[in-house]
């Protein structure tokens, strides 16, 4: 029986009086799939259960953080115990020490790192930093790869190479985005034409390695190496966004991933978050020394925040770290995520519905086409009507995905192979009703 969302649209009333959308975020309104945003209640393992009580197999995770599920004891006795050593100091404390450690030992490539409270802001200032460290102006980023809402990267693709970006949001004047130059991802005729033009002013340019806010496009090993050989060649930074895939695809991250089909390869920048707070607000990016050397106090980028390294979070973030390094633990996560994807491609087969699917460690996406896309373009080529009918066909049964079509999904170590069983179960049932 279809569950009663109710108390559900009761709490969405009331929150649309005082917070606009009734959402601190815009994509938890629902507003690409219709119907009503489920309020979370309480949270445990893989499920979560909202206002009517109803249980969820989450595969959102909070859009990655919670690799371990939720309420893991050794986090919560990590969490509690901080915040009984207090909240906030404004002062440096040594847990950050370590959780800076702990994150170099993980992505060598970069040699320091600066904690920061969200992704946006870990971004926003690594941008700083590679304009600031070149001398240079002008950034490159891909279309439907999305690193934050600072107004130099609300952009889109302008009329040509030639032209910078346009705003994609109101209130950002496009004098702001006229150094943002936006290429088709994975095109690398328009990746050798955007150096060949402007290859001295450029100061960075900004990827997601395997683009989540995409749902799930892996940039091409030939694509990452133009990338990393362009820049060395004319002097730019080439800046990983690993916010999402940061400890999730893998634990070295997806530049471990790279590195074994492009020996040697590094970023310059890496933009971290999500995994690296373990559910709570902390975000980073790091560089080799000379780079991160140009950072306030030592150098002349500035940069700062009131709850940067907060202890609460960086306990958070340490713990999580630490469980997911224990041996077995992403062999195990990204066995699971296979088991999910293949059962879901082989329930899709099986009811002839085209569909395509792909993973990497913990992290995953599927599209209602016969092939895995690569960039933006064909990506948005997927039929909305019928994503929002498996959407709301798999939250009917229990199983809550992403609310758009373009975003990835995530397994934690919670989830068990029964709740995999469970929600293959359920997407069998779907593709059945919506089968040609
Ligand atoms: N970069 C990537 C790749 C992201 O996926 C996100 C958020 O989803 C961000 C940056 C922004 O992070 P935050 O939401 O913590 O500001």
């Amino acid at each position: 029986m279809k569950p009663s969302t109710d108390l559900n649209e009761a709490l969405m009333e009331r929150a649309r009086r005082v917070i606009p959308g009734g959402v601190n975020s815009p994509v938890r309104a629902f507003k690409a799939v219709g119907g009503t945003p489920r309020f979370v209640k309480r949270a445990q393992g893989a499920y979560f259960w909202d206002a009517n009580d109803q249980r969820y197999i989450d595969y959102i995770g909070s859009w990655g953080p919670m690799i371990l599920g939720h309420g893991h004891p050794a986090v919560l006795e990590a969490v509690q115990k901080a915040a009984t050593e207090g909240f906030s100091f404004g002062a440096p404390t040594e847990r950050e020490v370590e959780l800076a450690e702990e994150i170099l030992s993980l992505v060598p490539s970069m040699e320091m790192v600066r904690l920061v409270s969200s992704g946006t802001e870990a971004g926003m200032t690594a941008i700083r930093l590679a304009r600031g460290a070149t001398g240079r102006s002008k950034i490159i980023k891909f279309e439907g790869c999305y690193h934050g809402h600072a107004d130099a990267l609300l952009v889109k693709a302008g009329s040509g190479l030639a032209t910078f970006g346009n705003p994609t949001s109101a209130g950002v004047p496009p004098e702001v985005v006229q150094h943002t130059l936006v290429l088709e991802y994975n095109n690398l005729a328009q990746l050798e034409e955007a150096f060949a033009l402007h290859g001295k002013e450029i100061a960075g340019l900004i990827i997601e390695p395997i683009a989540g806010n995409m749902n799930f496009v892996r940039a091409t090993v030939e694509f990452t190496r133009r990338c990393r050989e362009l820049c060395t060649e004319h002097g730019a930074l080439l800046i990983y966004d690993e916010v999402m895939t940061g400890c999730r695809v893998a634990l070295g991250s997806a530049q471990s991933v790279y590195a074994k089909h492009i020996p040697g390869f590094e970023p310059d920048i890496t933009v971290m978050g999500k995994v690296i707070g373990g559910g709570m607000p902390l975000a980073a990016f790091g560089a080799k020394r000379t780079v991160m050397e140009h950072l306030a106090p030592l150098g002349s980028v500035y940069q700062a925040g009131t709850l940067s390294g907060n202890p609460v979070a960086t306990a958070c973030g340490l713990v999580t770290l630490r469980e997911i390094k224990k041996p077995g633990f992403f062999e195990d996560l990204s066995l699971k995520t296979r088991s999910l994807v293949d059962g879901l491609k082989a329930a899709a087969d099986a009811e002839g519905v085209p569909f395509s699917i792909d993973c990497e460690g913990g992290m995953f996406g599927f599209f209602l086409l016969p092939e895995l896309p690569s960039n933006y373009t064909q990506v948005m080529k997927s039929d909305s009507a019928r994503f929002n009918q498996l959407f709301h066909g798999l939250l009917d049964r229990g199983v809550y995905l992403a609310p758009a079509l373009y975003e990835a999904g995530f397994v934690s170590a919670a989830h068990t192979d029964a709740d995999i069983s469970e929600t293959v179960a359920a997407a069998r049932d779907v593709f059945r009703e919506m089968a040609p």
